[in-house]
């Protein structure tokens, strides 16, 4: 279990570490939305090849469109406080990614937004992401095990919650991304192919591996 120092760096089986999220003030907004529409974009074809295979091809596409949308606007949202700059990225993305997951993503910025203080330390920050994968989940009327972006979203705050530092929390992601493949889809379009979505990896749960890497390359320092 680890704990937070006044100095808000976390000590975790006596090692002090002062990596992710051990300093939000520090966080650059601009860059990170940046790198993580750097990073979608870069993965684009490869997130579209996932959904030809359990959906209709259009996750690659619509996730590249939605975050180009909030990167054409970054210094805007950067110059927001915290909550109110996730809020507007998630209304953005809900206007702009389109599918099933525009909402889904578009929720869990709009609700993390919504829980986040302006200068979260890790605890608070755990708490929102706990909040808002619970607002995704109800707007989905999903939850973990059913292959979706829940099967690496939850893991994720689990790493969070247990005190992983960035590098193991995006091989965490990864590997929650991985752990779909052998899944049978029950929500979502995927789901309506039964027995045939198992061998393939969920298009939404690697995007939320993507958008974790992305997270944890720029905070994790
Ligand atoms: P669509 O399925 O409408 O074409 P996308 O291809 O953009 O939308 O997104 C598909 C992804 O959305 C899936 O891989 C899955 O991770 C996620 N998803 C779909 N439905 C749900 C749901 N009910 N709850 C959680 N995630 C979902
Ligand atoms: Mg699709």
């Amino acid at each position: 279990m680890q704990q937070l120092s006044n100095d808000r760096s976390f000590v975790t089986a006596g090692t002090v570490e002062t990596g992710i999220l051990g300093d939000m003030a520090a966080l650059n907004l601009a860059r990170l939305i940046a790198v993580a529409a750097e990073t979608i974009a870069a993965h684009a074809e490869e997130l579209t090849a996932l959904d030809q295979a359990i959906g209709d091809g259009d996750h690659g596409l619509n996730m590249k469109r939605g975050f180009e949308a909030v990167r054409a606007e970054a210094d805007a949202f950067a110059a927001k406080p915290l909550p109110d700059a996730l809020k507007a990225i998630g209304t953005k993305l809900v206007m702009t990614v389109g599918g099933a997951s525009g909402p889904l993503f578009g929720t869990l910025f709009m609700a993390l937004g919504k829980e986040i203080a302006t200068d979260p330390d890790r605890a608070s920050l755990t708490a929102a992401f706990g909040k808002a994968i619970e607002a995704v989940a109800a707007r989905g009327k999903s939850q973990v095990g059913q292959k979706t972006m829940l099967d690496v979203l939850q893991p994720v705050h689990d790493a969070l919650a247990g005190g992983k530092t960035a590098a193991e929390i995006a091989d965490i992601a990864d590997r929650a991304a991985d752990a779909t493949i052998p899944m049978k889809a029950l929500r979502g379009r995927a789901s309506f192919l039964g027995d045939r979505s198992i061998g393939h990896m969920d298009p939404g749960a690697r995007s939320s591996c993507l958008m974790v890497a992305a997270v944890c390359d720029v905070i994790g320092g």
